[in-house]
């Protein structure tokens, strides 16, 4: 078996996953479940990897993006709900079959297309409650009982998705609150036309963060669920929850580069005086943003904060490691995680590259070999 920490990897925390999952299952309501949300890739976390481990603490509802990842999770071995939250071709209804995919229904087209490709299969409608992304018009009842009357569907649940869930803002609370609303109201018409609704869910991880538990039977978590934020600022109703991934690389070579001699490509880095660069193998080629270095980003080796130098590459950066001459080859080098004392949080890179830490995280390449602890 090769070395799987041999140059670059993601390591996953399996009992922060777990107590993160036990964290999350406190606040549902009555009689609720978890939806673990492992679209692209689990948030770079590894799809099969922390799909198994999951199904593993019991979890026995997914969502995906896309077919390809619902049948991945299959394949992976992996039981129950696997819900595709995206759009699907209706000619791909053989494939939901032969996987028991559960589609979400796109809109009222969509609908039809699915029902009119002529085998029965498993939906949960999506109600459009103010996202105006995918969804029926939660008011359009017409189209809601035009859906219900298609043998080939069968309506297990009914979701929306809260658009600005993650503002503590007055006008952003209440345009949630309008929503909620808004999907009650399309569940209650559904229920007094006798129209069965299945199971209901409307809160992902910011609906967790910022709202009491909703009378559904699902919360759709995905970044909740891995342990950190999306971006920092508060939140209504903090979670003890813990990072699940590090992402760690090994320093591959040390070299000492004189005064005045140019590093890496271009002109980004100039030696000021003599330092000591240690070579890092990985790049941008595994999903880290290029201009890290130049924003200030970091790496932990032996506890220590280095900074990056010059331009990063495809394959490797370069890291100071003037302050710390005991830095050798075979070393590792922490990217996002804790390094003895100190630790580098995916957030903070968010931070640094303007972005949110879903991004961060989902960016990570599948050449990088997932290893749990
Ligand atoms: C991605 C997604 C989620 C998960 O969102 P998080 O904020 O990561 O919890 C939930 N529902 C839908 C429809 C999504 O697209």
């Amino acid at each position: 078996m090769p070395d799987l920490e041999a140059r670059a990897w993601r390591e996953l925390d399996l009992a922060a996953l777990r107590h993160n999952v036990q964290v999350l299952r406190g606040r549902l309501s009555p009689g609720g479940e978890l939806m673990a949300v492992v679209k692209a890739d689990a948030y770079g976390h590894g799809l099969a990897e922390t799909a198994r481990a999951l199904s593993r603490m019991g979890v026995r509802a997914f969502a995906a993006a896309c077919l390809s990842e619902g049948i991945a999770l299959r394949r992976a071995g992996v039981r129950g709900l696997i819900l595709i939250l995206g759009w699907t071709p209706p000619e791909e209804v053989p494939l939901l079959r032969r996987y028991r995919l559960t589609q979400t229904v796109a809109d009222e087209a969509h609908g039809l297309a699915l029902a009119a490709a002529g085998r029965p299969i498993r939906v949960h409608l999506a109600l459009d409650t103010g996202m105006h992304r995918l969804g029926v018009p939660a008011e359009d009842f017409n189209a809601l009982q035009n859906l219900y009357r298609q043998g080939n569907l069968r309506i297990d649940g009914l979701f929306s998705h809260l658009r600005v869930a993650d503002s503590l803002d007055a006008e952003d609370a209440a345009f949630t609150q309008e929503q909620l609303s808004r999907f009650y109201a399309a569940v209650s018409r559904l229920r007094a036309a006798g129209l069965p609704v299945g199971k209901l869910h409307i809160q992902s991880s910011y609906g967790v963060w910022n709202l009491p538990p909703q009378p559904c039977q699902y919360v759709r978590a995905g970044i909740a669920l891995y342990g950190v934020l999306s971006q920092g600022g508060p939140v209504q109703r903090p979670l003890d929850l813990r990072p699940v991934l590090s992402l760690r690389a090994r320093v591959v070579s040390v070299r000492t580069v004189p005064a005045g001699e140019w590093a890496g490509y271009g002109r980004a880095f100039r030696a000021q005086a003599d330092v000591r660069l240690a070579v890092v193998s990985i790049g941008y080629g595994d999903g880290l943003h290029r201009d890290l270095a130049q924003r200030g980003g970091q790496v932990l080796i032996r506890g220590r904060r280095c900074p990056m130098a010059g331009r990063m590459c495809m394959d490797q950066l370069l890291a100071d490691v003037t302050a710390l001459p005991e830095v050798r080859p075979g070393d590792t080098a922490t990217l996002i995680g804790r390094d003895g004392p100190r630790d580098i949080s995916a957030q903070e890179l968010a931070a640094r590259c303007g972005t949110i830490t879903n991004e961060v995280l989902c960016q990570l390449r599948p050449r990088l070999p997932v290893v749990t602890r």
